[in-house]
């Protein structure tokens, strides 16, 4: 059944097109591919939404089938987590910086899981997306860090016919919140025409950024950072590719954007 190059696609499952282009970008360079659907209880905060996240398990199944995909590893929490069992991963520094500052010990449970997971299904190749641009950082810097013989492929957001940026949590939003959130989009190609037109300045971006959110009285501003995305450090000059990165809480869902500021040459 598993042969030649291995493609693995880790997910949360409640599957929308942004985990099919995923699986699509696998089956397209690998021979095998794999998807895990595994709702993480360690990358969860106390008070964050693990009993609440949908978990549409027969759905899933059934779109991962018409995509042609050979493997699905959907493990209980006791397989992935027995009793007695004690170790995390972290990358220091690097999992308290944007969304990890916000959720304390979030990159600690992604990047445990992940190690898990690697070394269950030993994948040659895997694929995250750039929805989760702080994660794609860590996790490059983990397989750098331990070795990992696993290549990284980070695809691109795929979003709404209105710009919104799909994620599983959007199914949260009523209608007027669905409405709200457009902001978080808004804000970052408020950011791209300014920067396009010439603003150099990482502190005006962000203002702007701000200014724009602060119109929509349902969206309470998490962050709104301008980085490197490799280190994720904030960047006072705009002369490399910059991650432009917003999260904000839209009544009570926690949703995260971004794109990358490319200076012309
Ligand atoms: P999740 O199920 O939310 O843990 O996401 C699983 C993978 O899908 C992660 O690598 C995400 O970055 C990726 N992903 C989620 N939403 C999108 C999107 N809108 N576009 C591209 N990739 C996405």
């Amino acid at each position: 059944m598993r042969g030649g190059r291995v493609g693995f696609v880790p997910t949360m499952g409640a599957l929308h097109e942004g985990h099919l282009s995923l699986v699509r970008a696998a089956k397209a360079q690998c021979n095998t591919v794999v998807v895990s659907l595994f709702v993480n209880p360690t990358q969860f905060g106390p008070t964050e939404d693990l009993a609440r996240y949908p978990r549409p398990f027969e759905r899933d199944r059934d779109l991962l089938e018409k995509e042609g995909v050979a493997i699905l590893f959907a493990p209980s929490v006791e397989e992935m987590y027995p009793a007695g069992e004690l170790t995390r991963v972290n990358v220091e520094g690097l999992s308290e910086k944007l969304d990890g500052r916000s959720r304390p010990g979030h990159f600690r449970g992604v990047m445990t899981i992940v190690s898990k997971l690697f070394h269950i299904i030993e994948p040659d190749v895997a694929f995250f997306g750039q929805k989760d641009a702080a994660q794609a950082a860590v996790i490059r810097r983990m397989v750098r860090d331990l070795n990992f013989p696993v290549e990284i492929v980070i695809c691109p957001i795929v979003r709404e016919p209105d710009g919104l940026a799909m994620s599983s949590r959007n199914a949260y939003l009523n209608h007027d919140e669905r409405q709200s959130a457009l902001v978080l989009h808004r804000s970052l190609m408020r950011v791209e025409d300014e920067f396009r037109a010439g603003e150099k300045s990482v502190g005006t971006l962000i203002a702007s950024a701000a200014e724009v959110i602060a119109q929509e009285p349902r969206v309470r501003l998490d962050y709104f950072e301008i980085v490197d995305p490799d280190t994720l450090d904030p960047v006072q000059q705009l002369e490399h590719p910059a991650l432009a990165a917003v999260a904000a809480y839209v009544g009570t869902t926690r949703l995260i954007d971004n794109l990358i500021l490319t200076p012309r040459k």
